[in-house]
């Protein structure tokens, strides 16, 4: 076994269960892509069992605290299964659930999404790469799901030195699916389809969404950033007279245009605008339009703190031409979803936003992700959508 030594003082972060360990942190030892190491304090002491991932920053993660726990088949068996445990407690209002979140799992790396019948994971980390074949059979043998999709494609592969990889791991046919969530039928493609296909993790907000339209007599709404229409077809549901999408991808707002129509909402309640976000924000402002409720759920702006200065630059600007656009007495949904923003300075940023904007307005509501994107205690960046519901004031 492989033994990572850490330099003098370096071993508080694993002592306090934090999966990490960067690269500055390491005194000596080295190991294979994805082979499981012994860490070790400056003084020769367990601290964990972890996975070594040589071309990262984050260069060991840990699997488990337990000296005396092996990292083999059957670890992977019992981390899968406590997960799939907690996803059935949780009775999600979907057909579509998030099955493994990656550290908060005890698993780095690894997300793993059920649609219907279907598994779709991304392998994230080295370690996971290297475990991939005993993760994909442990999976469908728990699931008892026969088909099986790779989407290794993100961004955070090239961090770790992994190449691409996306296709069937088991299985085969048709990569379209329709999943029921909440009472609405939503369409998508697990191989074309943002992250594992759809945005799994803004769920329970979208369905607070309708709840509030509907509460507040919402009639005019602006869903900027909608991919494929969900908070869209909520505020149908929710009894929207008139309903704005508005996102870059063409792709994604045909689909946003055929969820109206597969929910039963008539085609002339929904507009797809295929424009900058920031562009449409301030145009509506210039045409001297009004809106009674609008979301803005913009992509990843700061994927690290280290982005955070020039992303809470961004954020405020929307978050100040929504304010505006807004009518007395609307509802702002506003949205972060970048681990480098917490949810102290996202409130700050908004709180910006509404200065220069010269309106106030009320926080309704603090929310998160869906609970099957759970967060633990000891990994504070499982934190990373965070929500604001304002009411503005009259
Ligand atoms: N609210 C959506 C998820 C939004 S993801 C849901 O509930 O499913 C962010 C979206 O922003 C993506 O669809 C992306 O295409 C879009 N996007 C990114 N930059 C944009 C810009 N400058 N203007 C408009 N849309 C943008």
């Amino acid at each position: 076994m492989k033994v990572i030594r850490l330099r003098a003082g370096r071993e508080r972060s694993l002592q306090r269960r934090h999966p990490w360990v960067f690269e500055s942190a390491i005194a000596k030892g080295g190991a294979d892509p994805g082979e499981t190491v012994r860490v070790e304090s400056a003084e020769g002491e367990f601290l964990a069992w972890a996975a070594f991932s040589p071309a990262s920053q984050i260069r060991v993660r840990a699997w488990s605290f337990d000296a005396a726990e092996r990292i083999d088949a059957a670890f992977f068996e019992r981390r899968i299964a406590r997960a799939l445990a907690m996803r059935e407690r949780l009775q999600v209002p979907s057909d579509a659930v998030r099955l493994v979140h990656g550290e908060s799992d005890g698993l780095p790396g690894l997300i793993v999404d059920r649609y219907g019948d279907t598994l779709v994971a991304q392998f994230g980390t080295a370690g996971v790469e290297r475990w991939k074949t005993v993760i994909v059979e442990a999976l469908l043998r728990q699931t008892g799901l026969k088909r099986f999709y790779e989407r290794s494609d993100a961004s955070v592969r090239a961090l770790e030195g992994l190449p691409e990889q996306t296709g069937w791991l088991a299985g085969e046919g048709a990569t379209e699916l329709t999943i029921r969530e909440h009472d609405w039928r939503l369409s998508l493609d697990i191989a074309t389809g943002h992250k594992t296909g759809y945005y799994l993790d803004q769920r329970d907000n979208r369905r607070r969404f309708a709840e509030v339209v509907r509460q507040h007599g919402c009639k005019r709404v602006l869903n900027c950033f909608s991919y494929t229409g969900g908070f869209s077809v909520a505020a149908l549901a929710g009894g929207a007279e008139r309903v704005i999408s508005v996102d870059s991808s063409g792709p994604a707002l045909a689909r946003a245009n055929a969820h109206v129509a597969l929910n039963g909402f008539e085609a002339a309640r929904h507009e797809a605008l295929d424009a900058d976000v920031n562009k449409t924000l301030r145009a509506l402002i210039a045409a001297g339009e009004q809106f009674d409720a609008i979301v803005l759920d913009p992509p990843k702006l700061a994927p690290t703190s280290a982005h955070a200065e020039r992303a809470a630059r961004a954020y405020k600007d929307i978050n100040r031409l929504g304010l505006k656009l807004l009518a007395p007495g609307g509802l702002l949904f506003t949205f972060s979803c970048s681990g480098g923003v917490g949810p102290e300075l996202f409130h700050k940023i908004v709180a910006g936003a509404g200065m220069d904007a010269q309106v106030d307005a009320y926080i309704l509501e603090r929310v998160a992700a869906a609970p099957d994107h759970p967060q633990t205690l000891y990994f504070p960046e499982g934190d990373y959508l965070k929500g604001l519901l304002l009411l503005k004031q009259g």
